[in-house]
């Protein structure tokens, strides 16, 4: 490619993008386009004709050494520090293509905030030397770890796609990076990540942290390994983009590994942009447990060796491991398990469901490293081709059957095959096993048959909540990317009244209730409505569309009794008590489910219904970790 790059057809709005922060789409200034000044602190001369063809293919920049803390050695240093160029190391660069700018064999990097995605840094010498506030320092950190990373990913003979990703340092995206592959006039696949700016941090951008720049360049590899044409995660939220954000962290924390001293926290993800750039840090991490629970300082306490995990409210533990792990947000912030429970209203985004697996891949790592005398390269080649490969076997969408089939157990089913598949050591396959198992992906507790039934639902709505507000259906379109929301058309009285009243676009949510001791996890939610009057908007709507009378949403777990006691385990009854009031129903193991549109089917009343008619939904519950339960949910319109 020459240095236009307008030609690229980029993806509708609606298509989801690999957007790396969580709760990123809830925030209000998120993903907007900001157009002022602020953003770019020094203009610069964009690269417009590249005639030179013998400027080598080594060349020098500055660069931080993964991110201005290690750089700096101090773990206190602010974003707004006047002193970060004093952290800058020189570096070598490589497999550059020859024509002076930051194009090679593996990225090349452009700039998306004053050269129109064409290149920035240009010099004939390949000296590529800038202070932290020139935009061109950020195309050189791109350049740098983008290259290196896919250089040590082929080193391992696990580099996909074999042509360079293009990198967009920085790109006009605020407070967010992604990786997309696109599709080009001609056909070609582009594969694209684009790093942003904070817009809470004048002056600080995502690529100035390493393990935000390999997090996105390893979606491209996961989804190439996965398939060449389907995309792992197919709805808002399923377990299959959990596990491909969880290993883009995991990979760029196993990546940065030798580089970070010891004293640092090696399982931290992001400490830099996620941990400083905002007003609350949005950690995640490979920890066993989030900062808040009484034990996280001494490495989660008992969850360990042979130990089972531990759940209390009282005396405040969770423990990252399957199902009853899932979505527990990992900072310190949140202080307590209630109040994690009550207060946090992304839990089933895959960002945040993520932890499990970030946490086993770890471990898994940590475990090859030490069968193998400790040594990193044997340990990472070992478990990036372990990864790969078992991305490779993972089922694909079937369009009428399942429309996100990849699990977080069917990946860990994945990894120990393929372990033996490619003959790994008795002693690594029985550690990749041990990891599995203690983190519930590996011969987990299966919930027997008749586990579900019709749940308490709404006030109004027995089993059921149907959000009929306009205002709030519109937000929501528009955080999805509609530009028109005027397919919602409802008003007066019977417009907020939380039924389906005739001619409303509508929301709904099947408040499934497990009677088992065991919590699904994973659970497909296939809804057939035997009546049009009560029928689904399209694909564009619902991720998990099939047709008119049938789609498919995921909702990431139903407690079972074992953790409802677990999280009510307070006996203190008085207002201080600290007892979530989880419950063993989809409503009471999710308090926030309906805050997001993430886990909701978009329904449509006809006009021409007639009041007080029942419509009988058939709804089958398929969890990772059981049989499929199908029960009816009678709704009536209004
Ligand atoms: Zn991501």
């Amino acid at each position: 490619m020459n240095g236009s790059f307008s030609s690229v057809a980029r993806q509708s709005g609606r298509k989801k993008v690999f957007c790396w922060i969580s709760l990123c789409c809830l925030l209000s200034a998120c993903g907007s386009k900001d157009s002022s000044a602020t953003k770019a602190s020094s203009s610069i001369s964009c690269a417009e004709s590249l005639a030179q063809t013998g400027a080598g293919s080594t060349g020098s920049g500055y660069i931080f050494n993964i991110d201005p803390m290690v750089s700096s050695g101090n773990q206190s240093l602010a974003p707004n520090s006047t002193q970060l160029d004093s952290y800058r190391s020189r570096v070598n660069l490589e497999r550059l293509g020859g024509r002076g700018v930051l194009e090679g064999s593996y990225v090349e990097v452009r700039n998306g905030l004053s050269c129109s995605e064409g290149f920035g840094a240009s010099d004939s010498r390949n000296q590529f030397l800038y202070p932290h506030n020139d935009q061109r320092f950020q195309e050189v950190m791109g350049y740098y770890y983008g290259d290196d990373y896919r250089h040590k990913l082929d080193q391992a003979s696990s580099l996909t796609p074999a042509q360079p990703v293009v990198i967009i340092a920085n790109c006009s995206e605020q407070d967010n990076a992604y990786y997309s592959r696109q599709v080009d006039s001609s056909g070609q696949v582009i594969d694209y990540v684009c790093l942003g700016y904070s817009g809470y941090t004048t002056g600080a951008y995502y690529a100035d942290d390493a393990t935000v720049i390999t997090h996105e360049l390893q979606h491209a590899t996961t989804v190439h390994s996965y398939s060449g044409l389907y995309d792992l995660n197919q709805l808002w939220f399923d377990e299959a983009g959990s596990m491909n954000e969880a290993i883009s962290d995991f990979m760029a924390l196993m990546y940065e590994a030798p580089s970070v001293p010891g004293s640092f926290d090696l399982k931290l993800f992001s400490r830099w942009a996620l941990g400083t750039f905002m007003a609350t840090s949005a950690d995640r991490g490979a920890r066993r447990c989030p900062a808040y629970d009484s034990t996280s300082g001494s490495d989660c306490g008992t969850y360990s060796g042979s130990a089972t995990p531990v759940f209390s409210a009282l005396n405040n533990r969770v423990s990252y491991s399957y199902p009853d792990g899932l979505g527990w947000p990992y900072p310190a912030s949140f202080t307590s398990v209630k109040t994690a429970f009550t207060n946090y209203s992304s839990q089933e985004e895959i960002h945040n469901a993520s932890s499990i697996v970030t946490g086993s891949l770890w471990e898994i790592y940590s475990a090859l490293k030490s069968n193998h005398a400790g040594d990193h390269t044997t340990a990472y080649n070992l478990t990036v081709k372990l990864v790969t490969q078992a991305l490779a076997t993972l089922p694909m969408p079937i369009s009428s059957l399942d429309r996100s089939p990849v699990t977080f157990i069917k990946f860990g089913q994945a990894l120990i095959s393929r372990a033996s598949a490619m003959n790994y050591s008795p002693g690594d396959q029985s550690s990749i096993s041990t990891v599995l198992t203690q983190r519930g992906l590996s011969g987990a507790n299966q919930l027997s048959a008749g586990w579900a039934s019709v749940g308490t639902g709404s006030s109004g709505t027995p089993g059921v909540r149907v959000l009929d507000s306009p205002s709030t259906l519109k937000s929501w379109l528009g955080y999805m990317g509609f530009a028109s929301t005027a397919i919602v058309s409802q008003s007066g009285a019977t417009a907020t009244n939380g039924q389906l009243d005739p001619g409303e676009v509508v929301t709904v949510w099947f408040d499934v209730l497990n009677s088992n001791p065991y919590t699904a996890g994973g659970v497909l939610v296939d809804v057939v409505s035997p009546d049009t009057d009560v029928s689904f908007l399209d694909g564009n709507y619902n991720f998990g569309y099939i047709s008119a009378t049938h789609a498919q949403v995921r909702y990431s777990k139903v407690n079972g009794s074992n953790i409802v006691t677990a999280l009510n385990d307070d006996p203190n009854i008085t207002v201080t008590t600290k007892n979530t009031g989880a419950g063993n129903s989809y409503f009471k193991t999710n308090k926030k489910f309906d805050s997001s549109w993430y886990t909701t089917l978009w329904m449509k009343v006809s006009p021409t219904a007639a009041h007080n008619k029942t419509v009988n939904l058939h709804v089958t519950f398929t969890p990772s970790n059981g049989p499929a339960a199908t029960v009816d949910f009678p709704v009536v319109i209004h």
